[in-house]
């Protein structure tokens, strides 16, 4: 065995920032498998709401890693405390546990508002959160006792985003992601977004769960109607169904609450995170709420080597602690609104909606795609998840001057894009 300092890499060839964004690329198709398409851009660098390319341009940062970068780009605090964990302890096992996950889970509680007996489960990602959630609902599927039906449909949502492991993916709608992958786990339906009587048609004895997105974000950040999440609860109370609410976009402070349904007052029996959780760190959480759905998964049931680790965690710790000493609820609810304002005020936007930080607005039409392209030549990053739509989730920490160069710039943008489009 040879011996390493610190300062040695001994050889390792990290990567060189003065190679070109082209000749990454060219590296990239040859080494990732294709399933994402040719990225974008090659990022090198970041700080705060900004981001640099291979090339040494620069572009605002109006997505956020998909709503994850919460706090931005190499944020000093989470950075030190991310640091000094793994320079502690970085990695223990399930077989043993860590003050940071027990303080993190203490805390994801506290801010949810869970009733006494509620639990959290840590994962690595967000399908890996709504696998456990799937499993929980498996656990809620009594089998047909003496008149009885078994508990064997999950219900959840057109146009819903859960994932892409095989649970996950038969909670999400799209065809296209189902399609090349069935079977799929069985007992999932899909009912109409947003439709009240749907939902009550369909709610009975034999339904263990009820799966919804409070917004949903890739669906081009839809809403749901008011009154659609308190006629979920009722019904699922009614029935005995879980009430799961997939919160891994909009959770941790995105649209201007902790967790997107609070305002409405209800209380879930299970909410999947994931995405800002970390501040830009993997991790993952399924939270559940009070003592009986707490102990549907026996010890043994679920599992994961990962999920939970003593860096994860403190990272995560660092993200809310920092959300919660800045007011970044109250920043990211009023940039938020003068954000949604503003774009409401640009021609070529027919209609603009989400809350806090998750931002959905409509073309009128189909050159989303073209003005994501024409917004990162002009030096800023937004996503289309629809044709028609695009999407903004930026650091909650952006400032309204830095949103205000990109509400200036999306005429122009805009009128490209349309231009380009055939
Ligand atoms: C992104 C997302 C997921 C999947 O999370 P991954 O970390 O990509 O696995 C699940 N549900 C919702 C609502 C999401 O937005």
């Amino acid at each position: 065995m040879t011996e390493l300092t610190h300062t040695d890499h001994a050889g390792l060839d990290l990567p060189q920032q003065d190679a070109s964004g082209a000749d990454w690329l060219d590296r990239y198709s040859s080494a990732l498998l294709g399933v994402f398409g040719t990225p974008q851009r090659v990022l090198v660098r970041g700080d705060g709401c900004t981001v640099w390319d291979a090339d040494g341009n620069e572009y605002l940062d109006l997505l956020g890693g998909i709503a994850v970068n919460a706090l931005g780009h190499a944020h000093p605090f989470v950075t030190s405390v991310i640091s000094r964990q793994l320079a502690t302890l970085g990695h223990v096992s399930n077989f043993f546990t860590s003050p940071t996950q027990i303080a993190l889970a203490e805390k994801l509680l506290q801010l949810s508002q869970a009733p006494d007996g509620s639990k959290v489960f840590f994962a690595n990602s967000g399908t890996e959160a709504v696998e456990a959630a799937f499993k929980l609902a498996r656990r809620n599927s009594a089998p047909a006792t003496d008149g009885k039906p078994a508990r064997t449909r999950i219900l959840a949502l057109d146009g819903a985003f859960h994932g892409r492991t095989m649970g996950a993916l038969a909670l999400t709608a799209k065809q296209v992601y189902r399609e090349p992958f069935e079977p799929l786990p069985a007992g999932v339906e899909h009912l109409p977004f947003g439709n009240i009587e749907a939902l009550v048609n369909a709610v009975d004895e034999t339904v263990a769960a009820v799966v919804i997105e409070p917004i949903q974000g890739e669906a081009g950040v839809r809403p749901l109607p008011v009154g659609y999440l308190e006629a979920a609860r009722e019904l699922t109370t009614r029935s005995g169904a879980l009430l799961i609410l997939d919160e891994v976009q909009t959770g941790i402070g995105r649209t201007g609450s902790w967790f997107a349904h609070q305002p409405s007052g209800i209380v879930p029996d299970a909410m999947t995170l994931a995405k800002g959780l970390g501040g830009g760190f993997p991790i993952g959480a399924l939270v559940t709420f009070g003592d009986t759905v707490s102990s549907l998964l026996a010890p043994g049931q679920h599992g994961t080597t990962f999920g939970g680790n003593p860096v994860a965690t403190a990272a995560a710790l660092a993200t809310l602690h920092t959300i919660e000493v800045t007011d970044l609820l109250g920043h990211a609810r009023d940039v938020g609104a003068w954000l949604r304002a503003e774009l409401a005020t640009i021609d070529q936007v027919t209609e603009v909606r989400g809350e806090g930080l998750l931002i959905g607005f409509d073309l009128a039409g189909d050159y989303a795609a073209a003005a994501v392209s024409e917004a990162l030549n002009q030096g800023f990053i937004v996503n289309s998840p629809t044709p028609n739509t695009l999407r903004l989730a930026p650091p909650l920490i952006i400032t309204r001057d830095q949103a205000a160069t990109f509400t200036n710039a999306l005429p122009g943008i805009l009128r490209t894009a349309k231009e380009t489009t055939p």
